[in-house]
């Protein structure tokens, strides 16, 4: 009986993924109307560490 315990990837946690996030440009203009082109996205990624495995082997 032999139990292993695979460790968490530490970078995604489990997740397989890397969430992708959005940031919103330093340089703020403040004219609430034209807001579309100051956020930048990334969009969710396999995890280059574990690659998409959750867990660390
Ligand atoms: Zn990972």
């Amino acid at each position: 009986m032999t139990e292993k315990k695979c460790t968490p990837c530490p970078t995604c946690q489990g997740k397989k993924i890397i969430e992708g996030v959005c940031e919103v440009s330093s340089e703020w203009r403040g004219t609430k109307d034209e807001q579309s082109d100051d956020t930048q996205c990334t969009p969710d990624q396999t995890c280059p560490t574990c690659k998409g495995k959750g867990y660390e082997e």
